[in-house]
């Protein structure tokens, strides 16, 4: 049993059970024994791998996407470079360097960090040594007199979730309590009518789970606020649906699914991101959504095919079988290409950013 386990072991004695966003929160963040303050959650010997931990690439079309949009908005002399969760920094250490041939783009980018982990803050300060970035807790402090250009990467499928199932009377909440051999256990609490999922009756039936992810939307609404006011973009990249549909909520570790109740603190959780919450909450804030678009078909758009062959040029052996693994790892239907999805938002008055139709 992990220290983490006794802790909300104890809390829940006390309190009674807690909500699955509470218990997620827990495991991830908990200052002391938290997965991300604690563990080394990305990469080969971490526990998962992200799109540009897979390969140059991404970053750099991010990046080259990210510089286009800023041009066609006016090419503002002050903006705020703001990625989400930037894990080890790979990211943005990547749209930095393909974009220093962008005339006055280095110049005008004040660089803000989102990122919850002090451990992450460390690994991120030295993937930018020649840059200064200033770390938030959360989007509440990004800059509000200048456009914003925002960038997240399997950020929000992090963010707590809660999930509810349908019952004739309601609907009942997923919580986790304790078994009767005091181990940490998925139940449900009693049914009662949520006036929030009401919208969710018409496409329901008894017994079917839906998850919300409130943070998930605050986030939003604090970007898209800003985008509205200032003008920049955003762009969100990760795995999930147009809706929320039935249970996504999974544990990670050593690149293998586990029990997520099982050693609280020791494997990542994530849940799939339900877009069309997030472009509801983006419209809602005035903000217009992109369509909704495969990871795949938006780096095609980008132009991955050209760069991946004139990368391919300088390598030979297994090397160049890497690159070509990356390349179809990237985009490929049976691979990131249709999990992996991008919703961009924008400024009514602007096009979206290049790669998505509006
Ligand atoms: N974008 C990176 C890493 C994704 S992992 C990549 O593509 O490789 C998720 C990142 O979000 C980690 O850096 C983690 O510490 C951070 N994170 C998770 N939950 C967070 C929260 N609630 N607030 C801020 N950062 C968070």
């Amino acid at each position: 049993m992990t220290e983490l386990a006794n802790i909300l072991r104890r809390q829940i004695e006390v309190t009674g059970p807690i909500t699955l966003a509470d218990y997620m929160s827990a495991c991830l963040l908990h200052p002391k024994y938290g997965y991300y303050t604690t563990q080394d959650a990305l990469g080969v010997d971490g526990d998962f791998t992200t799109a540009p931990e897979i390969s140059q690439m991404f970053g750099e079309l991010i990046g080259l996407c990210v510089a286009q949009a800023w041009m066609d908005q006016g090419a503002p002399d002050r903006f705020a470079l703001v990625e989400l969760g930037p894990g080890r920094g790979t990211l943005i250490a990547d749209i930095l360097r393909a974009t220093v041939q962008v005339p006055g783009f280095h110049m005008a980018a004040k660089l803000h960090l989102v990122e919850a982990s002090d451990r992450m803050r460390t690994l991120q300060a030295a993937a930018l040594p020649a840059h200064h970035p200033t770390w938030h807790d959360t989007v509440d402090s990004l800059p509000e007199d200048m456009p914003v250009y925002v960038i997240a990467n399997e950020f929000f499928d992090a963010l707590p979730i809660r999930q509810f199932q349908r019952d004739p009377k309601g609907w009942r909440e997923v919580v986790v309590g304790l078994g009767e051999d005091g181990t940490l256990q998925r139940g449900l609490s009693d049914a009662a009518p949520i006036d929030a999922l009401n919208s969710r009756l018409d496409d329901t039936a008894p017994g079917a789970l839906v998850e919300t992810c409130a943070h998930g939307t605050a986030v939003v609404d604090a970007i898209a606020r800003r985008i509205v006011q200032n003008g920049g973009m955003a762009l969100i990249v990760d795995y999930g649906g147009w809706h929320s549909d039935g249970d996504t909520f999974q544990a990670v570790r050593g690149h293998r699914p586990v029990d997520p109740f099982a050693e609280p603190g020791r494997a990542d959780l994530t849940a799939h991101v339900d877009f069309e919450a997030l472009a509801r909450a983006a419209l809602i804030a005035g903000c217009a959504a992109s369509q909704f678009t495969n990871q795949g078909v938006f780096l095609e758009r980008l132009g991955i095919t050209p760069r991946a062959q004139s990368l391919a040029k300088g390598l030979t052996g297994d090397a160049l079988d890497a690159h070509v693994a990356a390349h179809r790892r990237l985009t490929h239907p049976d691979e990131m290409g249709s999990l992996f999805r991008v919703l961009g938002l924008y400024p009514v008055t602007e096009s979206p950013p290049p790669g998505l139709d509006p």
